[in-house]
């Protein structure tokens, strides 16, 4: 039986074998055996579709591979043409595109380990998870020819990425998108792609007086915002025909909070992370939609942009909000991201309803998948994209977030190192029932 199935093969579902690699842990785990399954023909996951930057630096992508502990199959990487492509953006911020062909170069050299060592099963798609009654889980698959089989281990990693889910969520109590008129729709993670920008582009240029209507106000929404700007057929745009539409004023990354203080944000103290010190370090806007949101608050020393304006959501009442959508050229939900699942069925074959099904976190403590009623699945993890996994206090970040935390470096690093040692935890326990965890 395998250690471990892990299901989607991006930047989340590599995260637990790259902590593996960087601590000199992945050749033994290797051979106790995982099995990376990608509907993909590569490993490296989905950034590529994206035509923006990242909001991380380029410095945090190449530290996992300058770990100590890295088999020698990886550490050549280190040299290679892509790795300092990267360097030169060790301090500021690389297209998702680079991030990308990284991201895939890594899935390379470790698709290379796994079908030499373990298992690999690309261009598969994975269908459903049963768990089974001595605590180990079959995962159902099948390949690019349609064949269909079944992997079993004693745990299974869910790392499908994220999906936007704007169709079932509500405005407000009682205003649902779905049941609102609208010229053009695009959602966030559509505006974002390099086609998705092509088509806003030709929107913006027959906006005439139109506003565009971005609704949310976290990271997704600034970075439309920045990302719209850019566009020729954003010229022409009149002062303020960009509205940003969100519940709260978002929150701002700063290194410490002098440099805060000097850009006249306020701090309270539940913003300051522990460890680093850092301002709203999980939460906080970064790169190129923080400085979309320096420009439009017109903070020291950045031109101000006066094509965009941010509004309080609360400030509308129904009909104003509702005309305003139905008026807009362009309304753009940018509500972020929850975990994509597969149908999990217990050893009856029953099917279970997890949390993440009905709009929720998807995991819990130690990442393990929670149910809709509050239980956890001893076996199953999730890691990525939209999963809601809230850090531990030992590891930081501010008191006052409240959001998730979707970032590259955490998967490689502290949510890779917690799902990895509760994997290895579980094979040191006798095979038994499955019990599920309050
Ligand atoms: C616009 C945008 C910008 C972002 N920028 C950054 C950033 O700058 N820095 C940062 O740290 N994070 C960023 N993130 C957040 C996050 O780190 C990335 O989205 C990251 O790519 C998520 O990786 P993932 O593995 O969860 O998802 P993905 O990269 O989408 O990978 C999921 C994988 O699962 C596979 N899959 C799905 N379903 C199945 C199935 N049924 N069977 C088999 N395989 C399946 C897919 O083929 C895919 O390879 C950004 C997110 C977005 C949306």
């Amino acid at each position: 039986m395998l250690s471990s199935v892990i299901i989607g093969g991006g930047p989340g579902g590599l995260g637990p074998v790259i902590w593996a690699a960087q601590h000199g842990l992945l050749p033994e785990w290797l051979d106790r055996g995982i099995a990376v399954v990608d509907r993909q023909a590569q490993l490296g996951g989905t950034l590529g579709r994206f035509g923006i930057h990242s909001d991380s630096l380029g410095g945090s992508y190449l530290e996992c591979l300058e770990a100590p502990g890295l088999p020698p199959e990886l550490k050549p990487l280190r040299d290679e043409p892509l790795a300092q492509e990267m360097a030169r953006y060790r301090d500021s911020f690389p297209p998702l595109v680079l991030v990308d062909r990284y991201m895939r170069r890594i899935g390379i050299a470790l698709a290379g380990m796994l079908a030499e060592r373990s298992a690999l099963h690309l261009c598969t798609e994975a269908r459903a998870i049963h768990l089974r009654r001595d605590g180990s889980v079959e995962v159902e698959i099948t390949d690019g020819d349609g064949r269909e089989s079944v992997l079993a281990a004693r745990s299974a990693v869910v790392a499908l990425g994220g999906q936007q889910r704007w169709m079932q969520g509500e405005l407000r109590p009682g205003l649902a998108l779905a049941n609102c008129s609208m010229r053009h729709l695009m959602p966030s993670d559509r505006a974002l792609s390099t086609a998705g920008l092509k088509e806003a582009d030709q929107i913006l240029s027959e906006a005439g007086q139109r506003p565009i209507l971005i609704l949310g106000g976290s990271h997704s929404a600034y970075s439309v915002a920045g990302a719209f700007l850019g566009l020729p057929g954003a010229e022409r745009l009149a002062k303020g025909q960009i509205v940003i539409l969100q519940r709260r004023e978002p929150r701002i990354f700063y290194p410490d909070r002098e440099v805060a203080l000097d850009d006249l944000y306020e701090v309270a103290p539940g913003d300051i992370c522990p460890r680093t010190q850092r301002v709203n370090r999980m939460g906080g806007l970064r790169g190129f939609g923080r400085e979309m949101w320096r420009q439009i608050a017109r903070r020291p020393g950045t031109p101000a942009e006066s094509r965009v304006v941010a509004m309080d959501m609360q400030s509308l009442g129904d009909e104003a909000l509702r005309a305003m959508i139905g008026e807009a050229a362009l309304v753009v939900p940018s509500f972020g991201y929850r975990s994509a699942m597969l149908p999990v069925f217990d050893a009856s074959g029953r099917r279970l309803m997890l949390n993440a099904e009905l709009g929720g976190h998807a995991v819990g403590e130690q990442s393990r998948l929670l149910l809709s009623d509050g239980n956890s699945l001893p076996n199953l993890f999730g890691i990525g994209l939209g999963t809601g996994y809230k850090l531990p206090a030992g590891m930081g970040g501010e008191p006052n977030f409240d959001g998730q935390a979707n970032s590259l470096w955490l998967y490689h690093n502290d949510i890779g190192a917690i799902i990895y040692r509760a994997i290895q935890e579980l094979e040191r326990q006798p095979a038994g029932p499955v019990v599920v965890a309050a």
